[in-house]
């Protein structure tokens, strides 16, 4: 392709993204309603930047890389910024972060300020709306949004219904002038979900996201109505000290993370975890951290800030367009995505609960394509306000089953329906059973096909009975010629049998033989799991296995017994006993002890577990040798507990690299302290 066509196409393309970005932010910062994800949206923003890289020359002074966030609103009183309320610039993943710090070293240098290790803050990206809070001889004088970074809305009188917001500064330290503290009003993830209920029992648009709840909450135009949300505020910086009409700073004289102390002191919430990191590795430490404790935080945040923490060397580095060099937001990986909601199918359980799953136009959410999400049950549609053909967000977060968030409302053309539950199951056609009191439909037919195949999944199992080459293909290939009936007739399998089937040769008929037989002599832990008891995972049953050692006093269990075992708690046991009592699954346990199963008897290592026993743990910082979940389950397997929180029942907290601020509640409640290795030597 020749120059000017090259150029010719970067143009279109450019017009294109700009025109898309432009809407998609007038829907996000205006209408508090976003049609994409901020994943989407991120990506688009990007090829733009990159493009506009390449030819200068064609930036647009309406591009989205040449301002900060949306216009105001009309309604409110506009408020000028003494000082532009800027954006910040974005890492999406470790690389581009050891990236900023070196840009930051390099530009440091080049002002002739060479600094190896630089010291950095980091606190959570809070996703809410930014807001300037101005402080007048330490009252609430005006509080307003971020709007375009130089002209915002005067939010006052909502913001003062916002109870983490002090209207009187606890301490001035500016007394006889103008101080602004700058910070972000969020929803917090249950109190949104609640919201979002209400508006839809009221008939009115759900939110796509906290954030945008937040957004809309805080700029009602009447205060009464923002009072009834319950938003929330922590500060992140200060804006501008202004004395005698003169800025003293427009940023604190301070190290940042001494201003922010200071803020704490007049009363504001500062980032949870908020502390200072020396260097790259450290920095890439608290980031990998961070992300790891996102789903713990009661509020959303999708990165880690990260500021320069000396004040005069973010003096020397300045500002870029719509961003300050001296600071970042390293993002998490996307966890939410925006797709459409195709169909609602059934699928039938282990247990027989009859599960609605969306089926999505396939959707990249964090590196994965997802194209099925849990609904979890007929209450859930209803109370989120789900239609087929809804645009939905849809989130996935680790190894959890990706989940339908919330439908866009605001998207419905008409064309959406509403989805019927089936009274009958879809598989065996038995009418179905809602048990009162309870969420969950199922199918009550103890011979229903798709149950039986989900037992047989879940009984060979790696974590149950561990018989290699059970999975989804053979089970259905079992079940479709009539091989097995129940779970006792897999142990009637010969290989004469097996080898009557299509694609079955004699080696994998005689080994899948030998497998089930082996299974015979399994723990009896992995046998309890195995029978696939509703609220029996791997712990509950080795708790019953160590409590009962034989598969006859398991049957003989009752439910005061059960309640009397250490960590069952009722439900457990009201469902174990129900299982127990239940004339079908009783004559399953003994089919399959007549077929020559036989669970062997577990022995805890007693002296593993007498190592930790009765002793609480409480982890905090990275790890070099394990993840915190294996040093977790190390702990629990030599009998000790761990907890989240440093109290005075803790015996020890094991910091890692880069610890948080348990550490310092360690030292405030005197609990003693041990270092990664001290941990292992403990365990020997
Ligand atoms: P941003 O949200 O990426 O980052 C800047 C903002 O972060 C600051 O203004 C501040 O409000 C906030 N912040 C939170 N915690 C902070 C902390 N601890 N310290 C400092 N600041 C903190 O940038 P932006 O300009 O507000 O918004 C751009 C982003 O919005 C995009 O990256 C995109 O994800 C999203 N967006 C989405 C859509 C959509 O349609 N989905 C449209 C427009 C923008």
């Amino acid at each position: 392709m020749s120059k000017v066509q090259t150029a010719a196409v970067a143009e279109a393309r450019i017009n294109e993204l700009v025109s898309q970005l432009n809407e998609h932010s007038y829907r996000y910062y205006v209408l508090s309603q976003p049609s994409v994800s901020d994943a989407e949206y991120d990506e688009l923003f990007r090829e733009l930047q990159a493009l506009e890289t390449e030819h200068p020359d064609l930036i647009r002074s309406d591009s989205p890389t040449q301002r900060v966030g949306g216009a105001p609103l009309t309604g409110f009183k506009t408020v000028q910024h003494r000082i532009p309320m800027l954006s910040l610039d974005n890492a999406m993943n470790e690389s581009e972060l050891v990236e900023f710090d070196e840009q930051v070293r390099r530009f440091l240098a080049k002002e002739g300020l060479a600094v190896d290790v630089v010291e950095y803050t980091v606190e959570f990206k809070f996703d809410g709306v930014a807001v300037s809070l101005a402080y007048e001889n330490g009252e609430l004088s005006q509080a307003a949004t971020r709007g375009d970074g130089t002209t915002g809305e005067d939010v006052t009188s909502n913001v003062r219904t916002i109870k983490a917001i002090p209207l009187k500064l606890r301490r001035d330290p500016e007394p006889s002038g103008i101080m602004e503290i700058r910070g972000e009003v969020l929803f917090r993830k249950k109190e949104f979900e609640a919201l979002n209920e209400e508006r839809l029992a009221r008939g009115e648009e759900s939110f796509a996201n906290p954030r945008n709840a937040a957004s809309g909450s805080l700029r009602q135009l009447d205060p009464r109505e923002t009072a009834r949300r319950p938003l929330w505020f922590f500060a992140y910086g200060i804006g501008v000290v202004k004395s005698d009409d003169r800025i003293i700073s427009s940023l604190p004289s301070k190290p940042l993370r001494e201003a922010m102390r200071e803020v704490e002191a007049c009363g504001f919430s500062i980032s949870p975890g908020f502390r200072t990191v020396k260097g790259i590795e450290q920095l890439v430490a608290a980031y990998k951290r961070a992300e790891e404790e996102r789903e713990s935080l009661p509020f959303e945040v999708d990165g880690l800030v990260v500021k320069v923490n000396d004040v005069r060397l973010q003096e020397r580095l300045g500002f870029r367009q719509r961003s300050p060099r001296w600071a970042i937001a390293a993002k998490f990986k996307p966890v939410e995505a925006v797709t459409l909601l195709e169909d609602i199918i059934i699928q039938v359980g282990r247990t027989g609960a009859l599960t609605p799953v969306a089926c999505l136009k396939p959707v990249r959410v964090g590196g994965v394509v997802v194209s099925r999400a849990t609904l979890h049950n007929q209450d859930e549609i209803e109370r989120k306000g789900v239609l087929i053909g809804d645009s939905v967000v849809v989130r996935r977060q680790g190894d959890v089953i990706p989940a339908v968030v919330a439908p866009i409302t605001s998207s419905r053309t008409g064309k959406e329906r509403k989805f019927v539950f089936p009274s009958c199951c879809p598989e065996c056609e038995t009418p179905v059973e809602r048990v009162p009191g309870e969420a969950v439909i199922r199918c009550p037919n103890p011979h229903c096909p798709a149950k039986l195949h989900n037992r047989l999944l879940h009984y060979a199992c790696r974590d149950g009975m561990d018989i290699e080459g059970m999975g989804d293909k053979m089970v259905a290939l079992l079940l479709e010629h009539d091989v097995v009936k129940d779970l006792p007739s897999l142990y009637e399998i010969t290989v004469e049998r097996l080898r009557a089937l299509p694609r079955m040769g004699e080696l994998s008929s005689q080994n899948l033989v030998s497998r089930i037989a082996e299974s015979k002599h399994r723990p009896l832990d992995r046998f309890i799991f195995a029978l696939g008891i509703r609220h029996v995972g791997t712990k509950t049953a080795w708790l019953l296995a160590r409590h009962c050692k034989s598969v006859e006093s398991f049957l003989g269990l009752t439910e005061e017994e059960l309640l009397g075992i250490e960590e069952v708690g009722p439900e457990t046991a009201r469902s174990v006993s129900a299982f127990l009592a239940n004339e079908h699954e009783r004559s399953t346990v003994m089919g399959l002890l007549r077929h020559g199963v036989r669970p062997a008897e577990i022995v805890p290592d007693r002296s593993k577990v007498a190592k930790l026993a009765g002793q609480t743990f409480v982890l905090t910082g990275t790890f070099s040798s394990m993840s915190r979940k294996d040093a977790e389950s190390k702990i629990e397997e030599f009998g000790g507990k761990v907890s989240s929180s440093v109290s005075k029942k803790t015996n020890y907290v094991v910091a890692g690299e880069s610890p948080g601020s348990k550490l310092d509640a360690a030292k405030k409640h005197g609990v003693p302290v041990l270092t990664e290795d001290e941990l292992l030597a403990m365990l020997g």
